[in-house]
């Protein structure tokens, strides 16, 4: 048995704590609950998925599956969704959602792995002793004693925590990712819209869903907007009233919405999804340390879809199984 640090508890990191949980594991998060970048925000009686949407179907990871299916995490829906609202292309599309919204999932995870854990405790460095074993550090607090430190967080922040730990002269090219703004309203009336989700609503709103479908106790009609990735870089430090305000008047246009809107918030993803993946620059699964000690995983390692991370996670595992023996 293995003492084993794993920073981040989005779904690479649960993946691993999942994978690895015969070890001896702690897992670290800056934020205050698990899951990341599958986040389900509250406001008051209204409640929006803003990171990650929906699984696809179509996904290969079956363990991620099996992991649903086993705690039973989510549910298959069939909803009317525009491939391309634009184009007017239209059809039925079959996804799986939480079972109370996307956190659901790896807050059920997290639940269920019984696992050591420090909320709000940002990992700011890592050493390590003459002997090799690992001491994790945030802004209060030393955690000693680690065998191995596996830090599942976007690339960019990982690169930067591990830097003095980990050759990336060696790394020419890197994996890169997409920024979305993304766009929270609600409504005391229902508008009767009947897509209730789908791509390319305007040139500047990549993707919308309505929330209602996800949660049987909303009472309001809930809606969340993701801007595109090339209007959010080109309006990055956008003020965040110019940015609803804008979203909220094309999303009242296309719909010709006449109900007063009763919530409106948004919310700036800078590394949301995965543009180019290390394993398409690299073939490579992950980055390691020379002693095979600190690992760098995350979705982006193999793509842009939270069964992209859970499917990181578990090659890291095996990998990690082997070295512990
Ligand atoms: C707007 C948006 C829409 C999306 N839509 C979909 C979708 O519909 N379907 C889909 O499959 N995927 C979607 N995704 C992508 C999916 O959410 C991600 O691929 C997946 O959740 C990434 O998981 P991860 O564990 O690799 O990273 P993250 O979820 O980012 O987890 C990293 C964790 O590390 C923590 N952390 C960071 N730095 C530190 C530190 N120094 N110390 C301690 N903790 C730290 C963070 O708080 C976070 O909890 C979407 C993402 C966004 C942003």
């Amino acid at each position: 048995m293995k003492n084993i640090a794993i920073i981040g508890a989005g779904m690479t990191g649960l993946s691993l704590a999942y994978n690895l949980q015969e070890n001896n594991i702690t897992i670290f998060d800056k934020s205050w609950r698990p899951g990341g970048r599958v986040s389900t925000r509250k406001n008051e009686n209204d409640l929006f998925d803003h990171g990650a949407h929906y699984l696809s179907t179509n996904h290969s990871v079956n363990q991620l599956n099996e992991v649903i299916i086993r705690y039973n995490l989510g549910q298959l829906i069939e909803i009317d969704f525009a491939t391309d609202y634009l184009k007017n292309k239209k059809t039925r599309k079959k996804i799986i959602i939480g079972r109370n919204g996307m956190n659901f999932i790896p807050k059920s995870i997290f639940d269920n792995l019984k696992l050591r854990s420090y909320f709000n405790s940002k990992i700011i460095k890592i050493s390590k002793n003459s002997n090799g074993i690992f001491s994790l550090f945030s802004e209060k607090e030393e955690f000693k004693n680690f065998d191995f430190v596996l830090i599942c967080i976007p690339y960019l922040q990982s690169k930067e925590l591990s830097k003095d730990l980990i050759d990336f002269t060696k790394i020419v090219s890197e994996p890169s990712y997409d920024p979305i703004h993304t766009v929270m309203l609600s409504y005391k009336d229902t508008n009767n819209i009947n897509i209730r989700a789908g791509l390319n609503l305007h040139e500047d709103i990549s993707f919308f869903m309505n929330q209602n479908i996800k949660f049987n106790e909303l009472t309001n009609d809930c809606w969340v907007l993701n801007m595109s990735s090339e209007y959010t870089k080109n309006n990055i430090d956008i003020d965040k009233t110019t940015l609803e305000k804008y979203a909220q008047s094309i999303f009242e246009k296309t719909f010709d919405i006449k109900n007063k809107i009763s919530f409106i918030k948004s919310h700036r993803w800078l590394y949301a999804q995965t543009k180019v993946s290390y394993n398409t620059i690299s073939k490579k699964n992950w980055i390691n340390s020379k002693d095979n000690k600190i690992f760098l995983s995350g979705d982006w390692v193999l793509g842009k879809s939270l069964s992209d991370a859970w499917n990181a996670g578990e090659k890291l595992s095996h990998y990690i199984k082997i070295l512990s023996v």
